[in-house]
């Protein structure tokens, strides 16, 4: 088994560490999986830094294996994109999390909303705003519950094209955030573009907050920059209670992290909002 830092999901068993080099092969296993949706979505709370509720949480793909490990998605989403396979796959992460997010609304957490990685590739086959659409329709949920997250690096690619597809869907009511914010290039004038609503602090800049003042006075820089332009700001990474008071008293709107939770399945998660409802 290898260890990916704290990621310890990261573990394959033998005969796919074997063939992990051997992107074919890798991609052999992915097709069928995909096909008879042998994925699992794990779910992290978002927490508000004003009140301390869980405002909206964040759905991020596993792989269960037959021997009960864990292949998280850094292994197998460059795969799934590379070859077109995220398309499905995208779409299935969309549905199965609305229906989460519609659940847990009916049974009692009434404005949960949900936060659903997007792949730029995704916006490629023309039909993502049909896609967005079925799924919160299917699940029954208004589409002010569910946030996409995009990678800044997706913003440089295609720029008209996406552009449009974002205007779409927050006309229709989606909000948009912008995910590893300050590792690309992008300026938070630029964002605008994009329709953006909240940015999304790299972990980089946050797990050297308190150790760090180059990165302390640049986490500063983007909170104060992106609330003067109306942007909401999220720090991820939030593993201590000195990071968590560091970024309230920079003034950041919410913190996701291992000091909450990590991610976790839906059951788990569904007790864990259970507890943080208010009386
Ligand atoms: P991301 O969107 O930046 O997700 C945050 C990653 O940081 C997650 O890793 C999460 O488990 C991890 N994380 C959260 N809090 C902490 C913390 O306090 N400390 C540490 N050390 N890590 C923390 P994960 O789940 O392995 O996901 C990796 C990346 O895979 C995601 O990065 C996202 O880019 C991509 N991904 C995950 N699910 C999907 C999906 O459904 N579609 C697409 N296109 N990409 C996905
Ligand atoms: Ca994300
Ligand atoms: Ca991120
Ligand atoms: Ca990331």
């Amino acid at each position: 088994a290898k260890q990916d830092g704290r990621n310890t999901y990261h573990y394959y068993d033998e005969s796919l560490d074997k063939v992990s080099d051997d992107k074919f092969k890798l991609l052999q296993l992915l097709r069928p999986a995909i096909k008879e949706k042998q994925f699992k979505l794990y779910y992290q709370p978002m927490v508000s830094l004003n009140t301390g509720e869980i405002t909206i949480i964040e759905a991020l793909l596993r792989w269960p294996q037959p021997n009960g490990n864990m292949i998280g998605p850094d292994l197998f989403i460059p795969l799934a994109e590379s070859s077109g396979l995220i398309n499905d796959l995208g779409k299935w992460v969309l549905q199965q999390a609305c229906i989460y997010c519609a659940e847990q609304r009916r049974s009692g957490t009434s404005n949960l909303r949900i936060a659903v990685n997007l792949s730029v590739i995704q916006f490629k086959d023309g039909n993502l705003y049909n896609t967005v659409e079925a799924a919160l329709h299917t699940a029954g949920l208004p589409p002010a519950a569910l946030e996409l997250e995009l990678t800044e690096s997706f913003l440089m690619d295609e720029r008209e094209q996406i552009q449009k597809q974002l205007k779409a869907l927050s006309e229709l009511g989606i909000t948009i955030a912008i995910d590893d914010f300050g590792t690309g290039y992008s300026n938070l004038g630029y964002l605008r573009n994009f329709n953006a609503t909240t940015l999304k602090i790299d972990r980089s800049f946050i797990t050297s907050l308190c150790s760090d003042e180059h990165d302390e006075q640049l986490v500063k820089a983007i909170i104060n920059m992106a609330a003067s332009l109306g942007l909401k700001t999220v720090a991820e990474g939030i593993e201590d209670e000195a990071t968590l008071n560091k970024l309230i008293a920079l003034g950041c709107d919410i913190g996701q992290g291992y000091y909450w939770s990590k991610p976790i399945p839906g059951d788990g998660l569904s007790e864990l909002l259970r507890m943080h409802q208010p009386q």
